[in-house]
């Protein structure tokens, strides 16, 4: 639901964990200007109110600031907000705070990735305390009290004090910026998995050790206030494992899993659904257990190996190594005996090549753009809230778009209404919205035919000039059919409903067909009950019974065909938007038939509103 434009691509920070940091090598800025225009032709032809800057590490682009302010002030009355993903902490400082937000004000997140300083030197993270308290610090003094830390555990190198550093750090940072205000702390904390073309690629992680210090974390962590914990699932992670280091024999495992229902596994509701689809297919394939022939095993294992046996080790073949990533294996290698040292190596878009191999003709050199002077910072406008005319359309929500919830339709009208370039109202407070009012939300999957909305602007509008404007940007799906003004003191959209007119199938749900006279006897016992008792329960649970027989105004028997019937019904509104529902017609028909129906096809065809059947 946002725009989202690349600013650099590639990242040379060299964490020895990170896949992407070591395959997306060298790292390249994009032009300032050229994200300027993406962002302003983007915003404009999209009409989104959120954007976002993506890249590996965008605060390692140093035009940031500058774009940032540049943006805020193209669009400061709009009423749009710039986020951005997880975050360098050592460079978050108070222009990188000034520009995120806007109109809203998103959480922020920061990736220390470990609680101790020595491992985060062995992983390459090259982030101090210092530097991690000062960029917190800042964020509280612009005004954030809740910040995301992820960390990892299982890292190479870790011992529980490690472990235990993480709650440490917690406890320390929240001290620390006491004054300040009360820091809260949500913490993702994810079990370290090898990846491919990584220093760490010839490491391997235990289950039952990810579950050991997951425990131990869990107890330090558990005196701590102000600190929400997620650990990922270690189903999961031993998954994630098995196939990132995987040979050609895993191609059944992936075929089998798929299958048998796994798929976007971090996503299931059932982990042990999934987590039961992978065994199976694993075992099935004769892969059960490790079936890697290399395999380092803990780190105290390299630890204890002479340089050359390490060396020869890290020759031997993997089975990604005809992938050519440009990274040279050696290099590699050397990574993995400078991290045994705890030795860190800069980055090189901003120090010195340590010769991974990538940079050269083929794959092209860092491009850093020095940053641009950062401009003047105009000041933030709320968008014009004034409301000087309001007019109501007429509006047919049809095919397709009947499967789009009442959330999404509002959705789609804001967008639509910032393509418009009309001169909306926007309600004032923290997140403005435009004046906009459907009468009465339509339930999914059912087509409206005569529907309604008003939407309230800043200065006087020609309806039909709204009408052609605002019609241009809707899909074929949503179509405007009138549109004409109505007095701005007047009741609301919602006060003046009346009832609506419904047409809708029903069928059998099994067995013989339903005769006609059978349908038609259905029909009148029905208008002839003196009164329709519907039992559900209120948000809170508690069963309650309504008579809704006032509701029911006229129910017709439009056709009947061997398979089923079509019913034409009207039913009032009252001032709280209740009226009836097809599933209620169907419930009561089918009492009185006897026998269980499907409802099939149904469309709102009318939302009728008291002005208008007054005037005719
Ligand atoms: S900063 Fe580190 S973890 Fe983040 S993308 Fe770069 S190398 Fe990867
Ligand atoms: S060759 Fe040197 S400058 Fe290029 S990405 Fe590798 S370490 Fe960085």
């Amino acid at each position: 639901d946002r725009l989202t434009v690349e600013i650099r691509r590639g990242c040379t920070r060299g964490c020895r964990f990170c896949q992407p940091g070591m395959l997306t090598r060298p790292a390249r800025d994009v032009e300032p200007e050229a994200v300027i225009e993406a962002i302003e032709t983007g915003m404009e032809r999209t009409g989104y109110s959120d954007f976002s800057l993506l890249s590996l590490s965008c605060s390692d682009y140093l035009a940031l600031p500058a774009v940032g302010v540049e943006l805020r002030n193209r669009l400061a009355d709009q009423n749009v907000s710039l986020t951005l993903p997880s975050q360098r902490v050592d460079r978050f400082d108070s222009d990188i705070a000034h520009i995120l937000g806007g109109s809203r004000k998103a959480g922020l997140t920061f990736a220390p990735e470990a609680g101790s300083q020595r491992l985060r030197d062995i992983v390459n993270k090259g982030l101090t305390d210092a530097e991690l308290l000062a960029g917190i610090r800042t964020a509280m003094t612009n005004g954030y009290r809740k910040v995301k830390l992820y960390f990892m555990v299982g890292l190479p190198g870790e011992t529980d004090a490690d472990v235990l550093g993480i709650a440490e750090t917690c406890r320390w940072l929240q001290h620390q910026c006491s004054e300040i205000g009360r820091l809260e702390l949500n913490l993702t904390i994810s079990n370290f998995t090898p990846k491919p073309h990584t220093p760490f690629q010839w490491h391997s992680v235990s289950s039952t050790e990810f579950d050991r210090r997951q425990q131990l974390l869990r107890r330090a962590l558990r005196g701590l206030r102000g600190i929400k914990v997620n650990f990922t699932d270690l189903r999961l992670s031993a998954i994630e494992d098995f196939i990132g280091r995987g040979d050609r024999r895993l191609a059944p495992v992936l075929e089998a899993a798929w299958r048998q229902g796994a798929g976007l596994d971090a996503w299931f509701e059932s982990v042990e659904r999934t987590y039961a689809a992978w065994t199976a297919a694993i075992e099935a394939a004769g892969l059960g257990g490790r079936y890697r022939a290399l395999e380092l095993g803990a780190w105290s294992a390299v630890e204890a190996m002479a340089a050359d046996d390490l060396e020869a080790f890290c020759r031997q073949p993997l089975p990604w190594d005809h992938i050519d990533s440009g990274l040279d294996k050696s290099w590699l290698a050397e990574d993995l005996q400078r991290a045994l040292a705890a030795t860190v190596v800069p980055d090189c878009s901003f120090s010195g090549c340590s010769s991974c191999g990538v940079c050269g003709p083929e794959l092209g050199h860092n491009v850093v753009i020095p940053p641009p002077p950062i401009p003047p910072q105009l000041p933030q406008r709320a968008p014009a809230s004034e409301r000087i005319c309001r007019l109501r359309f007429g509006f047919a929500k049809t095919g397709s778009l009947a499967l789009i919830s009442h959330l999404d339709t509002l959705r789609l009208l804001e967008r639509a209404l910032r393509r418009s370039r009309l001169p909306v109202s926007f309600t004032g407070g923290f997140h403005p919205l435009p004046r906009l009012q459907l009468a009465l939300p339509l339930p999914l999957g059912v087509e409206g035919r005569g529907e309604w909305l008003d939407l309230e602007f800043v200065q006087h509008i020609d309806p039909e000039l709204a009408l052609e404007r605002l019609g241009a940007q809707l899909p074929d799906t949503f179509q405007l059919l009138s549109a004409q003004q109505v007095p701005l003191t007047g009741p609301s959209l919602s006060q003046e409903l009346h009832s609506a007119r419904w047409t809708m199938t029903l069928a059998p749900e099994s067995g013989a067909p339903i005769a006609a006279d059978r349908w038609q006897a259905a029909v009148a016992t029905l208008l002839a009950a003196p009164e329709l008792l519907w039992h559900d329960t209120d948000k809170k649970g508690r069963p309650r019974q309504r008579d809704c027989r006032p509701a029911l105004i006229a129910l017709e028997l439009a056709a009947v065909t061997t398979t089923s019937a079509e019913l034409a019904l009207q039913a009032a509104i009252d001032g709280a938007g209740r009226s009836l529902r097809p599933e209620q017609l169907r419930d009561w028909l089918a009492e009185r038939l006897g026998q269980p129906l499907v409802l099939g096809q149904q469309c709102r065809q009318q939302l009728s509103l008291s002005t208008v059947l007054t005037s005719q």
